[in-house]
Parts: structure tokens; C-alpha cells; sequence
């Protein structure tokens, strides 16, 4: 570990955040991303990046990089600035209701009590009026299942991409995950969403129609 840290310096990876990445407000509320090059995180739906546009799979690259890219990337490929689409089912959440204004799938930020038994939400407008509408009780972030999904894989294949770069690594220092780890959270999310995508799916079909 000691021998890999001026090397990880220089990746920005030993700039660990105090914070868990898993319990960090962007994570929670935002779709994460990373940039292929230094694997830094980045958050496609509001920070300035850049993405190949003809790499099978999603390659993007932070602005501090993308110089770099005219001789560490394929030559006959062409960049895209933030070109990313959001998917909007990642803030809705689906058979959950509001319960300060009763919206029943609201969008947003889930606010969920942290000490009630029962569930208890409350969408981001209401959230504000909590200490008339649920004194003294702390709140957690709920992420929509979709937005989790999305989340972990993409830091998991980040997780991988860092095991590539330093093979000697027992654990990537982000997320704590080992590659067996990165590669196992990786498949199962993978399968999850498909079936998510799908019942999402169907149920804004529903809902457009009634
Ligand atoms: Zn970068
Ligand atoms: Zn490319
Ligand atoms: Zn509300
Ligand atoms: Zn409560």
C-alpha cells in the first residue's frame, strides 16, 4: 500500500473524502459517473464533461483530462461535450407517496424518518416544512431504486478500472471494494435493472393512460 500512494497521488484517488462515498449527498441524489482517465467521480447531470463518441460503451473523460485524450486515446475518435441524457425514472419514486402533500409518486429527493417504525416520506418541498410536519425526528436520503442501481454499478465499474490501473491494490480506496467485490456488485446490479427498467417501464405506461 505504502509504495502505491504517490502513485495513487498522482490519480487523485488518495484524496478519500471524510464521508463514505455511499452516504455523500451527490451520490445519493445525483447519477454518478466517472472519468475514464483519472477516475475521478463525476456527476454526468451537472458537471462539465466530455464523452467518445464512438466507444461501444460509455467512455467519458473530466475536463482537467481531455487534453490528454488527443494521445492517450484513439486518434480517430471524436469527443461530445455533456451529452448525457437522464434517464427521469432515477428521480421518481414509484409506489411511494408524500406524506405531507400525499403526491403519489413524487420526484425529487425522498426524505425518509430514520426513527419511525412505519415508513414515513416526505418529497423535497415538504422536507422543508419538516419541523411542522414531523418535529424532532432525523430524516435519511432514500435513493428511487433505479438511481441506486445506476449508482452502484457505475461505481463498481470505476472499482474495476481502478484495479486495472493498479493490479497491486487489495481494496479500491473509493468505494472499499475489492475486485471480487466490484465484479460481483458489477453482475448483480446489471441483472436488477434490467427487471427494474422493465416494471418502470410498465408502470409509466399505466399512469399515462389513467
Ligand atoms: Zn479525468
Ligand atoms: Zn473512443
Ligand atoms: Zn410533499
Ligand atoms: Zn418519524
Amino acid at each position: 500500500m505504502e509504495n502505491l500512494t504517490p502513485k495513487l497521488a498522482s490519480a487523485n484517488l488518495a484524496t478519500a473524502p471524510t464521508t463514505s462515498i455511499f452516504e455523500r449527498h451527490d451520490y445519493l441524489t445525483e447519477p454518478t459517473g466517472y472519468c475514464e482517465h483519472c477516475l475521478n467521480i463525476l456527476h454526468p447531470n451537472k458537471d462539465r464533461y466530455y464523452s467518445c463518441e464512438q466507444c461501444p460503451s460509455s467512455f467519458d473523460i473530466c475536463m482537467k483530462c481531455i487534453n490528454l485524450m488527443k494521445t492517450e486515446h484513439a486518434p480517430q475518435h471524436s469527443f461530445k461535450k455533456d451529452n448525457y441524457s437522464m434517464n427521469e425514472a432515477m428521480m421518481i419514486h414509484y409506489n411511494t407517496s408524500c406524506d405531507g402533500c400525499k403526491t403519489v409518486n413524487f420526484k425529487g429527493i425522498r426524505y425518509q424518518c430514520d426513527e419511525c417504525r412505519e415508513s414515513y416520506d416526505l418529497c423535497e418541498s415538504c422536507y422543508q416544512k419538516r419541523n411542522n410536519l414531523h418535529p424532532n425526528h432525523n430524516f435519511k436520503i432514500v435513493q428511487s431504486p433505479l438511481l441506486r442501481l445506476n449508482n452502484r454499478i457505475l461505481l463498481a465499474r470505476r472499482a474495476i478500472q481502478v484495479f486495472k490501473q493498479f493490479p497491486n491494490l487489495q481494496y479500491d480506496p473509493v468505494t472499499g471494494y475489492t475486485l471480487n467485490d466490484a465484479q460481483q456488485v458489477k453482475e448483480q446490479e446489471e441483472e436488477k435493472i434490467e427487471s427494474v427498467l422493465g416494471t418502470t417501464f410498465t408502470r409509466s405506461k399505466k399512469g399515462s393512460g389513467s
